[in-house]
């Protein structure tokens, strides 16, 4: 407290506030953050459940591939078991032809079953019963059985028939075995054709959405199948430098995403291959239709959790505004409630604490505590001569000449009622307050008052020191002040005068 300040209502004026801030804060901060982990774990979830049902597609496929791969395999076992039959021979073209071709019938989308010779000369034909003369040493089938003894059966590259046929442009693969004596010797190929378009019955058959993909490869990367036809050529082609094509080849069962570089649309890739079989079915499903119900809620619980969040710091900020208005209207009442209202100076109230406070304060550091008594000399009579307005006047003048001497934060100028004033000086000895209370005299006998130029203002003062020594109450401390004043007046008015 300084002579011209008065006490605050609290200490802490930021304080509610930073703490409403710190709080709003927090709760924006664990809301972003509580709806972050929310929709992490629905986009996990949704990664999840396309992985699944992408797999479950996948071994359906692979399944039916299974089967029907297995049905031309024993479709071509039957044929070599029954080639290799020396009493065959003496049988007729048609009972041949019956025995040779028996099992075929179960095969689905079968196209023509051949038996070739070891030079690839026809020998036998599923659909004729004398076999028209080609020659199939140039096919791929034939070279890796010609040439490899343990190749089992052998899935061929996508061909189209070489037949001048209705069926000439559509595409197929063969399913091949070896026919070799007991001693190993190349006798000739068994081979079975299938039209591709079983492939495109079975992924008809499957709904997987727009922007999804099904495929099928073989080791060498060469696709067989796909759906959605993206480009039809694509069928035959070779992706063995296509790095998802790599990665799945590589991996041969799993999941991946990763941006397709035929469409550029980004995927979540599901492979598997088929049994031991050198395929690999693969379903890419879009990664915009998986994650679609998702972004959708993200969309929605995002704007609702911005719109929440911008709410609450809006109302942050609405509070605060009513914090800070709120300490400064009381600030400024109990600024008010301190202050007198026509010197500026400490009331009463004020003087009442801040003297009780400061005695306290001397009782226990054992330092001094003087108290002036400053009162207008003849100041009824100044009134009667210039009128109230200018003993306001003066009145205010005299509060601003006694607030210049008094510099201390400690110290207190409070006007004790009507033209009497006090001064509390903490820490001061009666010499010291002695000191102060002549200035004070001296300078008021010399200011100018305003509003009655021609006359003087003089004031007496009394002053009371109690110190840790003298042992004296509160009271006894105003008592002495007060007696002092009154022996100044006595003794002729503008005077200083200390207590004993
Ligand atoms: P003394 O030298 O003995 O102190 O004489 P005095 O006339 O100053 O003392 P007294 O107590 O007889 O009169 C005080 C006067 O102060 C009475 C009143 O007119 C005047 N006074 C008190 N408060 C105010 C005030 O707020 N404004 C004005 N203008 N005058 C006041
Ligand atoms: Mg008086
Ligand atoms: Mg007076």
């Amino acid at each position: 407290m300084t002579a011209n300040r008065l006490p605050h209502v609290s200490g802490n004026t930021g304080r509610p506030e930073i703490m409403v801030i710190l709080g709003s804060s927090l709760t924006v901060i664990a809301i972003l953050c509580i709806v972050t982990f929310l929709l992490i774990r629905e986009h996990t979830n949704a990664q999840q459940a396309a992985t699944r049902s992408a797999t479950t597609i996948a071994q359906l496929i692979d399944a039916d591939v299974l089967r029907t791969v297995e049905l031309y395999d024993l479709t071509l076992q039957g044929l070599i078991a029954a080639a290799q039959r020396d009493d065959l021979k003496q049988v007729s073209a048609q009972i041949r032809h019956l025995v040779l071709f028996d099992r075929s019938t179960t095969a689905r989308y079968k196209g023509d079953i051949l038996l070739l010779d070891k030079h690839g000369e026809v020998l036998a034909d599923s659909s004729l019963i004398e076999p028209k003369p080609a020659n199939f040493a140039d096919r791929d089938y034939f070279l890796a059985h010609a040439f490899n003894h343990d190749t089992g059966m052998f899935i061929s590259r996508p061909f189209k028939p070489r037949c001048e046929c209705e069926e000439k442009d559509e595409w197929r693969i063969s399913f091949s075995r070896r026919i070799a004596s007991p001693t190993g010797e190349f006798l000739g190929v068994a081979v079975a054709s299938m039209r591709m378009s079983y492939f495109d019955q079975l992924f008809n058959s499957l709904d997987i959405g727009t922007g999804s993909a099904l495929a099928i490869i073989n080791d060498d990367g060469i696709l067989l199948a796909q759906k959605p036809y993206l480009k039809e050529n694509l069928i035959g082609k070779s992706f063995a430098s296509n790095p998802n094509v790599v990665r799945i080849l590589q991996a041969r069962n799993g999941n991946f995403n990763s941006v397709s570089s035929v469409d550029f649309q980004r995927r979540l890739y599901t492979f598997s291959r088929v049994g031991n079989l050198p395929l690999t079915v693969i379903v890419a499903l879009s990664l915009d239709e998986v994650f679609a119900t998702w972004k959708r809620t993200a969309w929605v619980i995002s704007g609702a959790t911005g719109v929440l969040c911008i709410g609450l710091l809006w109302l942050t900020w609405l509070l605060c505004r009513e914090l800070r208005l709120r300490h400064q209207a009381e600030q400024d009442l109990a600024q008010l409630a301190a202050t007198d209202a026509l010197t500026g100076v400490a009331n009463r109230r004020t003087l009442d604490h801040a003297l009780s406070h400061e005695w306290f304060r001397a009782q226990r550091s054992g330092k001094p505590l003087s108290l002036l008594m400053i009162d207008a000399d003849h100041f009824k009579a100044f009134n009667d001569q210039h009128g109230h307005q200018a003993g306001d006047e003066a009145l205010r003048e005299l509060a601003d000449v006694i607030r210049t001497h008094v510099h201390r934060p400690t110290d207190l100028v409070a006007r004790y009622g009507g033209e009497e004033f006090s001064v509390i000086l903490a820490e001061t000895d009666s010499e010291g307050a002695r000191q102060i209370a002549e200035q004070i005299r001296e300078a008021v006998q010399n200011m100018p008052v305003a509003g009655a130029p021609q006359s003087p203002m003089t004031v007496s003062i009394g002053i009371a020191t109690c110190t840790s020594a003298s042992e004296i109450s509160l009271e006894q401390l105003l008592f002495s002040a007060d007696k002092a004043l009154y022996q100044a007046k006595e003794g002729g008015r503008n005077r200083v005068v200390c207590a004993s």
